[in-house]
């Protein structure tokens, strides 16, 4: 048990925030571990009164009361629908601080946090080197050898090694990219992530064919670093805020038109800079530019400037819940793959909850995850679509993993990925 004499970090708590909720429990139906487990635990409003009797000294901070913060995927679809406009996820970030800084950590959790998050997340350059070595890891053999000895179980770490993606050549994104025989229509910066710039490489390509396509020049600036979502999510707002504080450095210098991102869920972290840091007039200049890219192609239309093969197949559309519940932008794939001919696009059923992903969830919960997974594999395993299409690498991948269950398994594609492919030039 994690009972503790005094709780840290007691003072950064947004009690004001927590005080607009009325209890009214409007948000309970929209809550994906409430709708599984129907326990007022499990549910937005139950955890909103286990942190407020935490921080006013009401209730012990025990290991039970961890696992019931834990269990939310911090997907805010709560925040959504919420009539009083209360910020759940300012307040679930801010409880996990309070948590991680006034309970003991694990061995295991203190060599993720140093080598993984603080070690190869936060550091560029070396998180290239890995992915290089993971390649090779998985090209030349070693996994297979890997796998047979089960060496990884003693570490806890087969199930993370079983669910790592195809790693494609690790070769770096930076520099200026244009399409020299396009009018100049302006200049952007495209945030890449962290592992996205190893695993969704593809995404990336497509987003800077597209815009350069569009008339754009594109500029991916070298020293940009991890938006600092992980950090934030899991309880260590300080490391969060240096990594945003680089980032605004680094994109500011360029003073681009707009910074735009591929994937939501960094995205939403990009956006709230300056909420994180609201005394930085940086950081508001810096979110004020933030834009995710569907959104920012599907303006003013300009893909009607462009020419797309037809493609007979279906699209479903996956809603990230960054896309969905915080950025408000996730039916604007819709609006931009139907520029591609002949493409039948679709919403995927259940769009409303989360698929399981939510950054590290899938591996720190893997029941809830796999059960919120099934959900996603029995509405594509009911729509049988050609692709699904997501505007979140994390959610992509976890879908992916799904698709491995079903007789007939979609293409799990970014709408930029899926307008390059079919883009007439
Ligand atoms: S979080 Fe909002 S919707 Fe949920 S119980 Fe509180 S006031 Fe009602
Ligand atoms: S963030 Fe998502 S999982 Fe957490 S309480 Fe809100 S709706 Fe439920």
């Amino acid at each position: 048990m994690n009972t503790l004499n005094k709780l840290q970090g007691l003072e950064d708590f947004p009690w004001d925030e927590s005080e607009r909720c009325v209890a009214c429990g409007l948000c309970l139906p929209h809550c994906p571990t409430y709708r599984k487990k129907r326990e007022e635990t499990a549910a937005p409003r139950g955890r909103i009164s286990l942190m407020r009797a935490m921080v006013h000294g009401d209730l012990e901070l025990t290991d039970r009361l961890e696992s019931h913060l834990d269990l939310c995927l911090a997907c805010r679809a709560c925040e959504a629908a919420c009539p009083s406009n209360v910020h759940y996820g300012e307040l679930i970030d801010s409880a996990r601080a309070i948590v991680h800084a006034s309970t003991p950590m694990s061995l295991k959790e203190k060599l993720v946090r140093r080598y993984v998050m603080d070690g190869l997340i936060a550091r560029p350059k070396r998180l290239m080197s890995f992915g290089k070595f993971l390649r090779f890891y998985q090209n030349s053999g070693l996994q297979r050898l890997v796998r047979a000895s089960h060496i990884l179980n003693l570490f806890g770490l087969h199930e993370a090694e079983r669910q790592m993606p195809w790693i494609p050549e690790v070769i770096p994104l930076t520099g200026v990219h244009t399409s020299p025989d396009k009018q100049l229509r302006g200049r952007v910066a495209l945030f890449t992530g962290c592992i996205a710039r190893i695993i969704d490489r593809d995404t990336l390509e497509a987003s800077i064919q597209i815009l350069a396509a569009l008339g754009y020049e594109v500029i991916v600036p070298e020293s940009q670093n991890c938006c600092g979502a992980m950090h934030q999510h899991t309880g260590e707002p300080d490391k969060a805020a240096a990594l945003a504080q680089t980032n605004i450095d680094v994109f500011l210098q360029g003073n681009y038109d707009f910074i735009l991102h591929t994937a939501t869920g960094c995205g939403v972290q990009l956006k709230e800079y300056a909420l994180h840091l609201p005394d930085s007039e940086a950081a508001k200049r810096f979110s004020g530019k933030v834009m995710e890219i569907t959104e920012f192609i599907a303006r003013d239309d300009y893909l009607q400037d462009l020419t797309f093969e037809p493609l007979a197949a279906s699209a479903a559309i996956h809603e990230p819940c960054s896309a969905r519940n915080v950025l408000k932008v996730s039916t604007l794939p819709a609006q931009v793959l139907a520029h591609i001919p002949e493409l039948m696009i679709e919403f995927l059923d259940g769009n409303q909850y989360c698929c399981g992903a939510a950054g590290v969830y899938h591996l720190t919960q893997p029941e809830m995850s796999a059960s919120l997974l099934a959900d996603k594999v029995e509405a594509m395993a009911q729509q049988q679509p050609d692709y699904v299409v997501s505007t979140n690498v994390g959610c992509a991948l976890q879908l992916a993993a799904g698709t491995g269950k079903l007789e007939k398994a979609p293409v799990v594609i970014h709408p930029l990925a899926l307008l390059a492919q079919q883009l007439r030039e």
